[in-house]
């Protein structure tokens, strides 16, 4: 893991962690949350038809895991993580990639995308790093590798899940 500094290293340490909460809920709840086979079919967001949105934290968790030299862009609708049908960052990938099920209860995912995105936000003010909420291609597109932290190009949106139908 890269980490610049203690703050970054505990900052990555707390998405871990957050990550590992979302997965408890599922696990738990996994009536709810459905049963995901790994077809790898709703990272075709054009195919699926629906949007990954993602958070700052989630962003600097992935580029100090990979290398930000690896973050990719994404030049068509299809998430450039996904390789041959499988997630290539799976240990990384984002909470709406773990929330997200199409088998699952809608209302059990936006309450859990709720609480996590509220973790991520207090996440941001207790780092004092700016909270982003943007969807995946504006992301990846807006060159987030090898910038700095809170220098995202900000894009509000009123959308509250992490995954978002057209
Ligand atoms: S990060 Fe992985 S799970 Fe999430 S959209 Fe991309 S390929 Fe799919
Ligand atoms: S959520 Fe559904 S479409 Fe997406 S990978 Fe799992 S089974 Fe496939």
């Amino acid at each position: 893991m890269v980490a610049e500094s203690s703050a970054d290293a505990r900052l990555l340490t707390k998405v871990a962690e957050i990550y590992k909460w979302v997965d408890a809920q599922i696990c738990r709840n996994s009536d709810l949350a459905g049963v995901c086979n790994a077809c790898g079919r709703c990272c075709d967001f054009g195919v699926f038809d629906h949007r990954l949105f993602v958070t700052t934290p989630e962003l600097l968790y992935l580029a100090a895991n990979l290398g930000a030299e690896k973050v990719k862009p994404m030049p068509a609708a299809r998430c450039p993580y996904n390789t041959s049908g499988k997630c290539s960052i799976y240990e990384y990938r984002f909470a709406g990639c773990r929330i997200f099920c199409c088998k699952g209860t809608p209302d059990f995912q936006n309450a859990l995308s709720e609480s996590a995105l509220r973790k991520f936000k207090n996440l941001c003010e207790q780092f004092r790093i700016s909270y982003h909420y943007i969807d995946l291609p504006t992301a990846l597109n807006n060159s987030f590798a090898g910038k700095k932290k809170g220098r995202i190009k900000k894009k509000k949106s009123k959308n509250r899940g992490f995954r978002e139908k057209f």
